[in-house]
């Protein structure tokens, strides 16, 4: 007798293949927009599928190592990383993943609308990247801090370009050195010391806890300057040259050792995110360069960066559910069970459609807060920034959750097969779950939607989009209408009672029901809009993503007949 032997799910074009994607950019680009996109986005697709797969699976299998001394026993602190995560940092340059929303040519076909090719890259390059991902976000967060007009101009000439390169001969990506052992959420605890040097520079020492991509050239670490006092606010980013090759304090030093003053203490050894280097690291006196004056508090500078990293996390929690659907529906259709393909069974149909509903949502959240991103960088569109002030944490927190629940499901519809390491499925349940905590767990961005609203009214531009995606769903289903309107009504109340009283203890406790309300209300008005366009596909979501999250209801019937529309 034979052995049976499985055969390997091939999963879809992720570009050719993805309908949602295609019209999401139809829409937003235009079809000129969208034809002067195609080359690009085509060409990352095949890249994917062919040379960064096998690439991931090499970083994958080779995890990065410390080696703290050499064979003499000087202490040399360096990261060894594999070759395939190295193909994965030449692809992201190469692929404009970070530079595109900053490369004047770009802006020049796009406009606003760059950051939403940008979002259409990072949804095809994410998910196969071993996370390299990860760098790519904080890159890109350090590249709009360093954007800002208060960094000094010299400061801004020497490493923008760098980071912003797609040549992968030069280009850079960037850490962030935020969290400290005694608090990460928690900033005003925040012990590392900034300090001025004569020469403008200054000098940073304390212990960061939690420091990913710690290969990467530079990074942003928050400092408190000396003598600036408690708290948060006043923190400062500073940018930090990673190794001696940019540090002037580095004399003879070999130029790939550390900078002096920075110390690699130890690896992580993670649940997930296995290929991506997150270290503790310490420094002592190193050196930096401040982003803005220090003098004037820099949380709110930093926050330049925080934003655009949270939206990466939500295009990385869409992006991973979109592949996972593309690889378990090519799974059932190549795994037979009850006597047919696993594709035409009912119930696993009805699975795999309720995922590709929240698929769709989440595409569709992420692919919004990118859009508002770009219209607040070109053209300062003061509506857009009000409203990404509330999308940007919605969009963080609601996409993480759905990305570990979907996640679960994923590994669970490959049966046994998705519990077996080399399959490459159990790192799908792995990887999602860092997005709901890192960049802010669940809590605490549903804590800064409570301030938000709050302080800033930032309730006002949901609502209003709610209330203008009732209207367009009228002639798509009066049910969804209605309930559109309803909901709204219903949270204009409850964010009323917000302002009220922020600090109320049943505010507080209810703070993460709500956020997700309004994320779930928010993504079904983005679907409607969808939807209201022309798209076929977003109709049937937004029906079923309403019912499912906003009405609480069973879809299995809907979701089993409508899913190869939907995936
Ligand atoms: C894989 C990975 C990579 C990371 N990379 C980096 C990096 O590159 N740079 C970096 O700076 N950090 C990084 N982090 C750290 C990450 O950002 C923090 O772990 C995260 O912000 C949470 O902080 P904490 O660990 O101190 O947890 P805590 O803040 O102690 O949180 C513990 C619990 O308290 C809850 N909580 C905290 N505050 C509140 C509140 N106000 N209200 C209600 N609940 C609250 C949280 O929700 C959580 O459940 C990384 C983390 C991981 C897992």
């Amino acid at each position: 007798m034979s052995r049976f032997v499985q055969p390997v799910p091939a999963p879809d074009d992720p570009y050719a293949g993805d309908r949602l994607l295609r019209s999401w950019l139809e829409r937003q680009l235009g079809p000129a927009g969208h034809a002067a996109a195609k080359g690009r986005l085509a060409d990352l697709a095949a890249d994917v599928a062919g040379p960064l797969r096998a690439a991931q699976a090499d970083a994958e299998a080779h995890p990065p190592t410390l080696v703290r001394y050499d064979a003499w026993g000087a202490r040399v602190d360096r990261i060894e990383t594999s070759a395939g995560w190295r193909q994965q940092r030449a692809a992201a340059a190469r692929h404009a993943v970070v530079a595109l929303p900053y490369l004047p040519a770009a802006r020049g076909t796009w406009g606003a609308a760059t950051r939403v090719v940008q979002h259409a890259l990072l949804h095809l390059y994410g998910p196969e990247s071993a996370t390299f991902s990860c760098p790519v976000a904080m890159a890109d967060g350090a590249a709009a801090l360093l954007s800002r007009p208060e960094v000094d101009a010299e400061v801004r000439d020497a490493w923008l370009p760098r980071l912003i390169s797609t040549d992968p001969a030069t280009a850079i990506t960037s850490g962030q050195w935020m969290t400290e052992a005694q608090g990460g959420s928690d900033l005003a605890r925040s012990t590392t010391i900034g300090r001025p040097a004569a020469d403008g520079s200054w000098r940073l020492t304390g212990e960061k806890w939690f420091c990913s991509a710690a290969d990467a050239t530079m990074a942003v670490a928050l400092a408190r300057p000396e003598g600036a006092g408690r708290g948060s606010r006043v923190l400062a980013p500073f940018l930090v040259p990673r190794y001696a090759a940019d540090s002037p304090l580095a004399g003879a030093v070999a130029p790939d050792a550390p900078a002096p003053g920075v110390t690699v203490h130890r690896l992580k050894d993670k649940l997930g995110t296995r290929a991506l280097p997150t270290a503790e690291i310490g420094l002592h006196d190193a050196y930096a360069l401040p982003l803005g004056d220090p003098a004037v508090p820099g949380l709110v500078r930093a926050m330049t960066l925080v934003v655009v990293t949270r939206l990466h996390n939500a295009a990385a929690a869409a992006g991973g559910m979109r592949r996972s659907l593309a690889y378990a529906r090519a799974y059932a259709e190549a795994r037979h069970v009850a006597g047919g393909p696993l594709s035409t069974n009912p119930l696993h149909r009805a699975t795999l459609g309720a995922l590709a509903v929240d698929a769709a949502g989440a595409f569709a959240l992420a692919g919004h807060a990118f859009a508002l991103l770009g219209r607040v960088e070109v053209g300062a569109d003061p509506e857009a920034a009000a409203e990404l002030r509330i999308v940007a944490p919605l969009a963080k927190l609601a996409t993480g959750r759905l990305a570990v629940g979907s996640a679960s499901e994923y590994l669970e519809s490959f049966g046994g097969a998705g519990y077996v390491e080399d399959t490459g499925v159990p790192r799908l349940l792995r990887d999602a779950q860092v997005l709901p905590i890192w960049e802010g767990t669940t809590n605490v961005l549903a804590v800064d939607v409570l301030r938000a609203v709050a302080r800033e009214d930032a309730g006002v531009p949901l609502l209003r989009r709610l209330d203008g995606a009732a209207d367009l769903a009228r002639p798509l289903s009066p049910v969804l209408a209605d309930t559109l309107a309803a909901l709204a009504g219903e949270l204009r109340a409850d964010l009323a009672a917000v302002a009220a009283d922020p600090g109320a203890v049943a505010v507080v406790a209810g703070a993460r029901g709500l956020a997700l309300r309004m994320a779930y209300a928010l993504t079904a008005a983005l679907l409607v809009e969808q939807a209201a366009w022309g798209d076929e596909q977003a109709e049937v979501a937004a029906v079923l993503w309403a019912r499912r999250w906003l009405r609480h209801e069973e879809i299995a019937a809907d979701a089993h007949h409508h899913l190869d529309l939907l995936g």
